[in-house]
């Protein structure tokens, strides 16, 4: 796991450092990724806060938040020997967005646009590697190991850290000429690069995502409390979903893109320039009904190489089961929910019921008003 300094060729000490981050950034747009900036090892300044975010319960089941603590704070802690951090952006809208609710579809399925496409995770790394590779060919050899989401870091503190954005008041990051539309990546490195400074907040007085917040889990400026936001419970959550968020949830069967939809930031936001985001099986514009047909083989099929995999099959019915329940009344939706019963766990089945409900309930209405 440590790097091992010694094994640094001589030539590294020859190159102007500031020369090479030039040229490694260069190569990083090369390889498609939209940005690259150079942080220094240090996450310390985030723990305040971030311990105030656990004592809150904020992390809801995420309990893997609560360890490894003093890594996060400092990476060299979980990679002995690094001395410099090369973080990378990739956007991933194919297209840009609609606002969400013009026009509102109450009938077709929310993914969110991160998710449509195949799971970036690997990319992410396959690119990283690549561009340790090629940099390994300019300076001699050194020691890098990359990361997409996948160990303690703090990636966004860390990309903020050296200028690749400011920490909006919904928690994301975000760039004054890119908006929040990107996933991170990091290659950690035995490199003595210069480091980028940070760049300026520019939120101001706006509070736009936390006002459109479907279920309010902006609970203050820059603190989200994931047991009310959707992207965790239709994502990350396998329990039974509280009902006083279900009507909140609407259609959105995986992830939620609002907070970022809203951001007056995001005017600016750039598309992927690599296709690996582009959707697939039609995910992004696909009826309730019809995925909820989707049996488990469709599924896993369906899914194979997309981020919708790892929520798993139950879970994912229970999502699109509380989606019907938000849709307007159809005999259709009662009579595909009530048939579905017998093929799903304990679980989903408490959403159908629930579903169901709201279905009828619909109805009455339905029949008062003619
Ligand atoms: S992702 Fe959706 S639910 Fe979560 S904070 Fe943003 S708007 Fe709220
Ligand atoms: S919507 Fe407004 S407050 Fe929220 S992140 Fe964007 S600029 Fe900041």
């Amino acid at each position: 796991m440590a790097f091992t300094p010694s094994s640094q060729k001589i030539e590294i000490q020859q190159l102007d450092p500031q020369q090479l981050k030039t040229w490694i950034k260069a190569q990083a747009l090369d390889l498609g990724f939209s940005d690259c900036v150079i942080a220094k090892p240090d996450a310390q300044d985030q723990m305040p806060r971030f311990k105030e975010y656990l004592e809150r319960g904020y992390h809801a089941d995420m309990h893997y938040l609560e360890e490894n603590l003093e890594k996060r704070a400092d990476p060299t802690l979980l990679v002995p020997g690094t001395k410099s951090i090369i973080c990378v952006r990739m956007n991933y809208l194919v297209a840009s967005p609609k606002p969400r609710y013009v026009p509102f579809e109450p009938n077709s399925a929310i993914i969110a646009r991160y998710a449509r496409g195949r799971d970036y995770h690997k990319v992410m790394r396959g690119r990283l590697k690549t561009l340790a590779n090629r940099i390994k060919e300019k300076v001699g050899d050194f020691e890098s190991r990359p990361f997409a989401d996948s160990a303690p870091i703090f990636e966004k503190s860390l990309a903020e850290s050296a200028g690749m954005g400011w920490t909006g008041k919904h928690t994301l990051l975000i760039h004054k000429k890119s908006g929040s539309f990107f996933v991170l990546g990091e290659l950690f490195t035995s490199l003595d690069l210069p480091f980028d400074q940070p760049a300026t907040a520019h939120c101001g007085s706006c509070t736009a995502c936390i006002d459109i917040c479907p279920t309010q889990a902006i609970v203050e400026p820059y603190m989200l409390d994931a047991r009310k936001c959707i992207a965790y419970l239709t994502i990350e959550y396998k329990g039974i979903i509280p009902e006083e968020l279900r009507a909140g949830i609407g259609n959105r069967i995986f992830g939620c893109d609002d907070c970022q939809l809203i951001c007056p930031w995001n005017g600016f936001a750039k598309t992927a320039t690599i296709s690996d985001f582009d959707p697939r099986h039609g995910l992004d514009n696909i009826l309730l009904l019809d995925i909820w047909q989707w049996d488990e083989a469709t599924f896993l099929a369906n899914t194979e190489g997309s981020p919708i995999r790892r929520t798993g099959y139950q879970s994912f019915k229970r999502n699109i089961a509380i989606g019907l329940g938000n849709a307007p009344y159809s005999d259709k939706i009662i009579a595909k929910l009530q048939e579905a019963k017998t093929w799903h766990d304990e679980i989903v089945n408490v959403h159908i019921d629930w579903a169901i409900q709201q279905q009828m309930h619909q109805s009455n209405v339905h029949q008062i008003e003619k």
